[in-house]
């Protein structure tokens, strides 16, 4: 029998990689509920798992920041994210680039410059491992990512625009169903059944922070 290859990759798979990262999932010491379930996992060699922690600590500190999303996130920021500050206080300067003071919903917060390269590989990762997990074959075509959570602090016009843009593509995916053990954390839709050239994928985590990924053969 052949051996198993990486999701991201054509290198032999030496490990199991959480999609998404594990550090997404709160801990049930933390929140009082068991949202590990049934994670899903996928084979991955050593550059696309143990490599890219950093990274995933990147995403997960993005992931949390966003003022939409649930009470359970909520929990996490109050428990795991304040313990990992405390443990390398270091963090908080690392990720907060560009950051201001700035109002949602009538309450004082802070607005930051989001690194969205960093913010989109990452979620390719998680795309190309539900892919995988789902169809049981690798996607290896690049995919597009655009996030519902990000906002412009100074341009309300791009704003809606965004948002009127999402609104056309969630009616897009009303027929699919939503996928996942954990729906409070996390939970994906993916289509490609119209045009099996293209790939859809919607996630959302945290019941609040909805991202796309979008993908066509070349
Ligand atoms: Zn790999």
């Amino acid at each position: 029998m052949p051996k198993k290859t990486c999701y991201m990759c054509d290198l032999e798979a030496t490990s199991k990689e959480h999609v998404p990262p594990l550090c997404i999932f709160p801990e049930y010491k933390d929140v009082g509920l068991n949202l590990r379930n049934n994670l899903i996992r996928v084979p991955s060699c050593d550059i696309h798992n143990l490599h890219k922690t950093k990274d995933d600590e990147y995403l997960l500190f993005v992931l949390i920041s966003h003022f939409q999303n649930n009470e359970v996130c909520q929990q996490q920021i109050l428990t795991k994210f304040i313990r990992a500050l405390k443990r390398k206080p270091h963090l908080a300067s690392l990720f907060l680039k560009e950051y201001r003071g700035a109002i949602v919903n009538g309450k004082k917060t802070i607005a930051y410059k989001v690194d969205d390269e960093r913010f989109n590989k990452s979620i390719e990762h998680v795309a190309k491992g539900i892919f995988y997990s789902h169809f049981k074959q690798k996607w290896v075509y690049p995919f597009n990512v655009v996030s519902f959570a990000f906002y412009k602090i100074d341009d309300p016009d791009f704003n809606k625009y965004v948002q009127n843009g999402f609104i056309k593509i969630l009616e897009s995916f009303e027929k699919d169903k939503a996928i996942g053990a954990n729906p409070q954390v996390f939970k994906y839709k993916i289509h490609r059944s119209y045009d099996p050239d293209i790939c859809l994928i919607l996630m959302t985590f945290y019941e609040g922070f909805h991202v796309i990924a979008a993908s066509q053969k070349v």
